[in-house]
Formats: C-alpha cells, sequence, structure tokens
C-alpha cells in the first residue's frame, strides 16, 4: 500500500488548522464543525456518549490508517478544562480505542496524546504504531515511515466499521 512521498507527521492535523478558523469560539471551531456534520466523517462515529465521539481522522485524500480522534462533545478548551466525568470518559474511551487497534490492526503499540495548540476543543489522539516500524519513526513521526498502510476514504470507513465492531462486541468487555 505504498503511495507517494509521505507528507505527515501524526499532528499535521494542526498544521491545517493553522491556516484557517482558529478562533476560541464554538461557531468557528473545526471540532464543534465535525459533531454538526458527522456524515462528513468517513466511517462516521467509532463510539460515542453524551460526552465524547472518537472517529478515525482523516484530512488527506489517502490517510495513515490507525490515526484516531477522541473529542468532547462539549467546547472544552484542553485537559484541565474538562469536568471529571468527561476525563473518565475519554480516559476509558482511549484505553477501548487502544485495544481495539491492538486487536483490529495487530498494533504493536498505541500512542496517545494532546497538544491542542491551535485548536481550542479538546482532542486526544489515539495512533496505532505498526509492528517492524524502524525507531526513528516512532513518536511523532509514524506518517513518515514508507511502509506506513495507509488508504482512502473507503479504506478509512471500513477500518471504523471493523473497530466499531470490536468495540460493541460482547465479548469485548475486558
Ligand atoms: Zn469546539
Amino acid at each position: 500500500m505504498h503511495t507517494a512521498a509521505p507528507t505527515f507527521a501524526a499532528p499535521r492535523g494542526e498544521q491545517v488548522y493553522a491556516a484557517g478558523r482558529l478562533h476560541g469560539d464554538m461557531a468557528s471551531c473545526l471540532f464543534c464543525d465535525r459533531l454538526r456534520s458527522p456524515t462528513a466523517i468517513p466511517g462516521g462515529a467509532i463510539y460515542e456518549d453524551d460526552l465524547v465521539h472518537a472517529s478515525h481522522y482523516m484530512d488527506e485524500e489517502t490517510e495513515y490508517l490507525g490515526y484516531l480522534l477522541i473529542q468532547t462533545k462539549r467546547h472544552a478548551a484542553g485537559v484541565a478544562e474538562l469536568t471529571d466525568e468527561e476525563a473518565q470518559a475519554v480516559g476509558l474511551t482511549a484505553t477501548r480505542l487502544a485495544r481495539a487497534l491492538k486487536a483490529v490492526v495487530g498494533a504493536e503499540k498505541v500512542y496517545t496524546y494532546v497538544f491542542g495548540e491551535k485548536v481550542p476543543h479538546f482532542h486526544c489522539l489515539v495512533v496505532a504504531r505498526y509492528r517492524g516500524v524502524p525507531e526513528e519513526y516512532w513518536r511523532l513521526n509514524l506518517g513518515d515511515w514508507p511502509e506506513a498502510p495507509r488508504g482512502n476514504a473507503e479504506a478509512v470507513a471500513e477500518l471504523a466499521r471493523r473497530l466499531r465492531r470490536t468495540l460493541e462486541s460482547a465479548s469485548y468487555s475486558a
């Protein structure tokens, strides 16, 4: 599944946001927009409840597969601004998504991180590191690995469906 020269490091999305709507209000917030237009997200929600929404991130025509995003439903600025209930929901969702990535794509390791420098709406990235990734591509350089699995919107949607089925399966409660 090779494509042309890799073009992104994992936090690349933040750079895209830097091009435009960076205001702190909900009316111009990219993450509020995602909640208003859920059908624009390939595969839709992998998980959601009253507090959080989790999906596969997609910002390029060909996306790194296994690049998930948990965001709060509420327009909360960052980690310190979460309610206890939101923090619990985010933590539990991150753990369950990480387990699902290990089960579905065989991730060797799953990274979770929060920067939130550009868009003041809480979002946590949950990213698969595949087996065999050379150490020079670890951490924020996963997307630069030439062998990184990538896919179009259809492939992203199919992975999202597989992750959702795994999360919903009755046997998946460990
Ligand atoms: Zn927002």
